[in-house]
């Protein structure tokens, strides 16, 4: 049968893109539908304006560690809308530049939502019909929110970047990434932040000590963080919304956000129809080569909900464009990701958490929490954490969980040592790079204890 594509993409977000743009370099017929803004969720509404928010939202602190240094500056004021359009015009390039590679790659864009009318043929909203070889689905995910009375009135991450000015204040329900993140976020930007969630501890899932001191470090730096606390009803007020919660207050906050975590873009899409495998949270059914039930459509990316990362998703996209274009069937390991969380103070993170790994195996914990040099000098009490999770039977490092300044950018370094299996005695014959707060890592010579 002669189709009109070898390849149809549907969605245009990291994944998506980088399947298309290597498909069509290795001289496959492409198309790609994006209902949307290129870039997905990384680059218009999650990653990158995210990670640009960070970066604002420090210079409040660099001011009077500038101060304590000795120079005469004054932070003033943070001026929103002058860094909203700026934010925005970064976008409105990065979106240029997606849609560029589309098309110096010889790859049809579609600027149209797509559905699946049969294994091989996509429908567009402009009633366009195309047949393809393969179908790979990169729809990527949405915030979602509890059902609860009132619910309407709360925002989502997706809002976070257009406000017209900024809150005088927000609740922020939730404990993921994402809570913790805008958290630190519009605490530095000036906002009273009040912080709700409902477990005992936020960051549910990491190493336990590394969340302890990112909560803490959270509450100095003047976020109100109410634990084993979830909103029950919200009901506009004057001034903002009025909040019930389970703690048996009631408040008025100017703003509530829901960070209450994220589904797969999969309904009215016709997947189930066309034969598609849905999981119970409506994710994409695929097999280690991102192969869906039917088998020429496959799956990469949120809407997988596998690790639900950016560079997770090109992995994906890469793997499968390797096993269908270029006959070397390549699963994808999903083994020992490095990940930041962009807190303040960030957290790096691979491989188990101590309870997880003990759980496992015996294993030797290595943990040093001090004040930095930089810090320190200016008076600041914040302390970072150094922590290393070691198998007692081979020695190799199972764990490394930093909470630092810069501790995404450590991780991805450590990471590759985690990921080619190092033991402790190799990170011991490395030497110091001195004066450095990563230093640690290579310095800690007796366990903190065995478990
Ligand atoms: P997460 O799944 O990380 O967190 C959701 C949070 O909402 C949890 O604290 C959860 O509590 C809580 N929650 C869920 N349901 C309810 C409910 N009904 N009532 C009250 N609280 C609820 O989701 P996020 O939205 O924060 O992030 C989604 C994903 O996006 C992440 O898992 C990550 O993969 C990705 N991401 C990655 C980033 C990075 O790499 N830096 C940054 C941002 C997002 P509980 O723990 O009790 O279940």
């Amino acid at each position: 049968m002669k189709f009109d594509y070898d390849l149809f993409v549907i969605g245009g977000g990291s994944g998506g893109v980088r399947a298309a743009r290597v498909a069509a370099q290795g001289g496959a017929r492409v198309a790609l539908a994006e209902e949307d803004r290129y870039g997905g969720t990384c680059v218009i509404r999650g990653c990158v304006p995210k990670k640009l928010m960070v970066f604002a939202s420090e210079f409040p602190d660099m001011m009077s560690d500038a101060q304590a240094f000795g120079w005469t500056v004054h932070a003033g004021g943070f001026d929103w809308p002058v860094f909203k359009s700026k934010l925005h015009a970064e976008l409105d390039r990065l979106e240029g530049v997606y849609r560029n590679i589309l098309k110096s790659n010889g790859v049809d864009s579609h600027d149209a939502r797509a559905t699946l009318a049969d294994a091989h043929t996509v429908e567009l909203s402009t009633g366009a019909r195309f047949t393809a070889k393969h179908i790979l689905v990169a729809t990527g995910g949405h915030p979602v929110k509890p059902d609860l009375p009132g619910v309407e009135h709360a925002l989502t991450s997706n809002d976070m970047f257009h406000f017209e000015a900024l809150p005088k204040s927000i609740l922020i329900n939730g404990g993921g990434y994402i809570a913790c993140e805008f958290a630190g976020i519009l605490n530095g930007l000036g906002v009273e932040v009040t912080q709700y969630y409902r477990g005992a501890q936020i960051l549910r899932g990491f190493d336990s000590e590394a969340r302890g001191l990112v909560s803490e470090e959270m509450i100095q730096s003047g976020i109100d963080l109410h634990l084993g606390t979830n909103v029950l009803e919200m009901t506009p007020a004057k001034g903002g919304t009025s909040v019930k919660a389970s703690n048996g207050i009631t408040k008025t906050f100017e703003t509530v956000m829901f960070a209450t975590g994220r589904a797969p873009n999969s309904s009215d899409m016709g997947l189930e129809a066309a034969g598609v495998k849905l999981g119970r949270k409506g994710e994409i059914v695929v097999d280690e080569y991102s192969q869906t039930s039917v088998p020429s459509i496959y799956a990469i990316g949120d809407v997988t909900d596998r690790v639900n990362l950016t560079p997770v998703a090109i992995r994906e996209a890469m793997g499968f464009v390797e096993t269908v274009f270029n006959g070397n069937p390549t699963p994808v390991d999903h083994h020992l990701i490095p990940t930041a969380i962009f807190t303040q103070p960030e957290m790096g993170t691979i491989g188990l958490s101590e309870e997880d790994a003990r759980e496992i195996e015996p294993v030797e914990i290595y943990c040093s929490s001090f004040k930095p040099m930089q810090q320190s000098f200016a008076g600041r009490s914040a302390r970072v954490m150094m922590k290393l999770i070691v198998s007692v039977a081979s020695r190799k490092i199972l764990g490394c969980h930093i909470v630092a300044p810069g501790a995404g950018e450590m991780i991805q370094l450590a990471g590759i040592a985690v990921k080619m299996g190092a033991t402790k005695e190799d990170f011991d014959r490395t030497v110091a790079v001195h004066p450095t707060m990563a230093e640690e890592i290579v310095t800690m010579k007796t366990p903190t204890r065995v478990s």
